[in-house]
């Protein structure tokens, strides 16, 4: 069995970017924790802030439901301010060397959006450092992360390195990609991403759907 540690900027980049793979990993028996650095405050302005993040913190409780994952953790970064600082590094590294993921998913290097940008970048330093004997104010175990994975969101993969077979999963994508309504009511996204992997499927991986990935480590 392995430990599968999805990152996600905000609630439902996890669902975009491996809701498939995520399925397919609970189906295998495999433990996977979704991490949300935001609660997506900041997407929306007819709720306050709060609202919206408490609201959009359930959307995602049901979405990993329906996907078969039930650990969840929020980080409540605010939505659009994510840093690369000494707070964050300490947090994140501190939750690697705790729950000891084998397999890590994080937004790849050229994603568009910024939260996802440095995102990324917390991720690749926490997974290196947690790794080596430093930094004992992140936890006194270093944990070495295998493999670091690299999805697509709103920016696809110029060079895909990866690609998982979704198409027993992508039902279940989708229904879980609906339960964040409160985004869908702007943007039907979810039709873009059914296209975007039957693309994936067709054009890059040889199958009905597919989501495509880098190998980051
Ligand atoms: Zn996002």
């Amino acid at each position: 069995m392995q430990h599968v540690l999805i990152v996600a900027p905000h609630p439902d980049d996890d669902i975009i970017g491996c809701g498939g793979s995520i399925a397919k990993h609970c189906k295998a028996g495999n433990q996977v924790t979704i991490m949300y650095m935001t609660s997506g405050d900041a997407g929306g302005i007819q709720y306050s802030k709060e609202d919206l993040a408490a609201l959009r913190e359930e959307e995602a409780s049901k979405a990993a439901n329906h996907l078969g994952v039930s650990n969840l953790i929020f980080l409540r970064i605010a939505d659009g301010y994510v840093e690369f600082n000494k707070e964050n590094l300490i947090r994140i590294t501190s939750i690697i060397r705790d729950i000891k993921p084998d397999i890590v998913y994080i937004p790849h290097s050229q994603d568009g959006n910024r939260d996802h940008q440095v995102t990324h970048l917390l991720l690749m330093e926490a997974c290196q450092r947690s790794g080596a004997p430093f930094f004992p104010e992140c936890g006194l175990q270093p944990w070495r992360v295998t493999t670091i994975l690299g999805y697509e969101v709103w920016t696809p993969i110029q060079e895909v390195y990866y690609c998982e077979d979704i198409c027993e999963f992508i039902e279940q994508k989708l229904a879980a990609l609906q339960m964040h309504l409160s985004q869908l009511e702007y943007c039907r996204y979810d039709e873009a991403i059914k296209g975007f992997n039957r693309y994936r499927g067709i054009m890059t991986a040889g199958c009905d759907y597919s989501e495509c990935f880098t190998l980051l480590k």
